[in-house]
């Protein structure tokens, strides 16, 4: 592995491998694995992703809106692709390139019968999506008669899958919560197949959920994180490899005097003679101003350098009084050992916002 020159983030497609491998381990063997790519595959690169998953053998793509799916089937994607939040003004692409809806209230079912129909659509497939307590996106419960009765008047769609998301499959407080889901979730999906008369996929488990509630694998898991390398517990975290590492270098080290101050409206002031260095990344890259003033740090030579001031559109300055380094050595932003989980968590956030706030400005490199 070279070091970096430029500001890099590095994926590693063995680890990804590895993370899809580990998690398909933990399923039974019929068992279908959905890929979830959306926002770049979680800020790396959904094209090259998604084709290496798809070579791989997963079975299903999921995105949230419709010009992500768009992009995977211009980029080579032939497997079912599930658009988690469709809109309607994009029905007609939707249909063009093959893509399949999530069907989450009575007006989008009856806006895209409409458009399908149309389009002269035979059998669409679709994917109903019950709330079981997220209340994010759902049909409720007492739904189902009118999704019935819709269906039976039309042959222009067909359930390929219902599903539901897990609000907290991560948080074993809300174990209770969580298996009231999945019963809600199984009650639900009874009544509907018996009403529609054929088994469709059945799926609820995201990464948490996978590893936490195997009860409740159904015939299709959903995952996203997993896969980019975070499982939610330390225990998971040890057995999942991070697939990204952010890289920079050091662009200029400086020595202030002590009362000096660094970067813009003099956030930071030295209280003792110190060595900054200015590195090439900033919030127009991915790294908020959160992680200013000492809240983040990046690593040099194996050392925590602080991240002090305010973070710049394009730099970041960092406090390397106590550590051996030079103009133009690598920086690491977050990789294998010092994880995005661990940076995000010193400013409170997630590694889902770090790692999909990396923006497309920040050349990819695929190992
Ligand atoms: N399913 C849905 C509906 C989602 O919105 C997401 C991610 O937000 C996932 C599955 C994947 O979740 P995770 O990244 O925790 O595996």
């Amino acid at each position: 592995m070279s070091k970096a020159q430029e500001t890099v983030l590095e994926i590693d497609l063995k680890a990804l491998e590895h993370n899809f491998e580990y998690l398909k381990s933990k399923l039974q063997k019929d068992t279908k694995f959905l890929a979830v790519v959306k926002a770049f595959a979680y800020g790396s690169d959904a094209n090259e992703i998604a084709n290496y998953l798809q070579d791989l053998g997963v079975d299903y793509f999921a995105v949230a809106y419709i010009n992500e799916g768009v992009a995977l089937r211009n980029a080579g994607i032939t497997k079912p692709i599930l658009v988690l939040h469709p809109l309607a003004v994009n029905f007609k692409t939707l249909i063009e390139y093959c893509l399949e809806p999530s069907i989450y209230n009575a007006k989008i079912l009856q806006e895209f019968i409409s458009v399908a129909s149309h389009e002269k659509q035979v059998e669409y497939p679709i994917h109903i999506k019950f709330n079981t307590g997220l209340n994010r996106l759902g049909f409720w419960h007492n739904d189902i008669d009118f999704i019935q009765n819709t269906l039976s008047q039309t042959k222009t769609i067909k359930v390929e899958s219902i599903f539901s998301h897990l609000a907290a499959s991560e948080d074993l407080n809300e174990k209770a919560f969580t298996l009231n889901q999945i019963k809600t979730f199984k009650i639900i999906t009874e009544k509907l197949t018996k009403a529609i008369g054929y088994k469709p996929l059945l799926h609820i488990c995201n990464t948490s959920g996978i590893l936490n509630y195997p009860e409740a694998h159904l015939n299709m898991v959903r995952s996203g994180i997993g896969l980019y390398g975070f499982g939610n517990s330390e225990k998971e975290n040890k057995n999942l490899k991070p697939i990204a590492s952010l890289k920079t270098i050091i662009s200029q080290i400086h020595t202030i005097e002590k009362g000096e101050s660094v970067g813009y409206n003099r956030a930071y002031i030295g209280d003792s003679i110190q060595k900054t260095a200015t590195l090439p990344i900033g919030h127009a890259d991915g790294i908020g101003r959160i992680y200013g003033n000492e809240k983040g740090f990046v690593t040099i030579n194996g050392q925590q350098a602080p991240i002090i001031g305010n973070v710049c559109m394009d730099m970041i300055m960092v406090n390397i009084t106590n550590i051996d380094c030079e103009e133009g050595d690598e920086v690491i932003i977050f990789d294998a050992n010092s994880t995005a989980e661990t940076l995000a968590e010193t400013a409170n956030t997630i590694s889902y916002e770090l790692i999909t706030s990396i923006s497309q400005r920040v050349k990819r490199i695929f190992l």
